[in-house]
């Protein structure tokens, strides 16, 4: 009997002892789960506020690294949400964004207008007796409305024109977009820089639509050969701005470089017009406007590269002023100017159409 109650006292003496060493054990695995949860929040809410300052070049990952003459008021792996909200918020890229944002809305609102305005290839002989006065200088917008001719001899297409502003609208969204996300990683920068530099030669291959299309249209052999030639050009520019290593810091004067000669072999189908239409007032007035739309984009690809005015007081146009800003209103300014190059080829081809074809 008492070997039995001895027993059974040892096995509650040992249950105790078992139950405290338990209550022990969980109490300091308790202890450690806390303040693992409670370092873990520390560094999560350290890293979350991180995200949503700017910080200064310094602590940029490389990849970020563009601009060594801007100094502050960057953003760094921020999360997608806060990437995008940003877009109503102050930092380096504000005006960037904003920049052909805007632009973008301006060519959106100058498509749907040119579309609702322009009469359409079936509508241009019922018109003929609405162009009594004809200036050959200018374009206003009563005038959009009037594109037709006295004596069309035949009807012409529209669409080159439309390639050209869908292109304008492909690369300032692209580009805005690009400017807004570039931050969030480098996996989303690498594809949206990509992506930028289509809408580029997107830009470029489709300003030469309307001009090549139109002052050529009566010769369709030159005509197709010119608009086939800057085609494959952009495709090619294309497949190069998407190999990796085009998107590295070192090879921004090449990228400049090889945008603006894409842009420079314009001259080629300008000067072959100049030959051609000698005396035509309005192939002069569109090569002046070509001259003007080529110096704004020239102005610009020199100030992209070579980072004028920010190079000369780093740190003082990291708001606003630097080149990358100065090169985004040229690109929108030399797109307008080719835009009303494209409604005098309009008015110029409606009017006279192509004889003997
Ligand atoms: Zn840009």
């Amino acid at each position: 009997m008492d070997q039995v109650e001895s027993r059974s006292n040892l096995r509650e003496r040992r249950s105790n002892v078992d139950s405290t060493e338990t209550e022990e054990e969980s109490g300091v695995l308790k202890g450690l789960i806390s303040d693992t949860i409670s370092s873990k929040a520390e560094r999560l809410g350290q890293e979350v506020k991180k995200g949503y300052e700017l910080v200064k070049f310094q602590a940029l990952p490389e990849h970020l690294r563009d601009n060594e003459f801007i100094y502050k008021h960057y953003r760094a792996n921020w999360p997608l949400r806060e990437a995008l909200g940003s877009i109503f918020s102050i930092h380096n890229e504000t005006l960037n964004i904003w920049t052909h944002l805007l632009g973008f809305f301006l060519f959106m609102g100058l498509t749907i207008y040119t579309a609702m305005k322009m009469p359409s290839v079936g509508e241009i002989p019922g018109m003929m007796q609405r162009m009594s006065s004809f200036q050959w200088n200018s374009v206003t917008s009563d005038e959009l409305t009037n594109l037709v001719a006295p004596e069309p001899q035949k009807p012409i297409s529209r669409w080159p024109f439309f390639v050209f502003l869908s292109g304008a609208m492909f690369c300032l969204l692209s580009s805005s977009i690009c400017h807004l996300l570039l931050c969030h990683s480098q996996r989303v920068a690498n594809l949206l820089l990509k992506l930028d530099y289509i809408g580029i030669a997107y830009l470029i291959a489709a300003s030469f639509y309307p001009p090549v299309y139109y002052t050529f249209m009566c010769n369709p052999t030159l005509r197709n050969t010119y608009l086939i030639g800057i085609t494959c050009l952009g495709l090619l520019t294309v497949a190069v701005s998407l190999l990796p290593m085009f998107q590295t810091h070192q090879f921004r004067p090449f990228r400049a470089i090889l945008f603006a000669s894409m842009g420079i072999s314009g001259i080629v189908p300008c000067i072959h017009k100049l030959l051609l239409h000698w005396g035509e007032p309005a192939a002069q007035t569109t090569f002046y406007l070509e001259l003007t739309m080529g110096g704004l984009y020239g102005l610009g690809a020199v100030i992209y590269a070579t980072r004028v005015p920010e190079r000369w007081k780093p740190g003082h146009f990291d708001i606003a002023g630097h080149s990358h800003q100065l090169f985004h209103i040229l690109v929108v300014a030399g797109a307008l100017t080719h835009y009303r190059a494209g409604l005098l080829y309009l008015k110029w081809r409606d009017a006279q159409g192509c004889e003997g074809m």
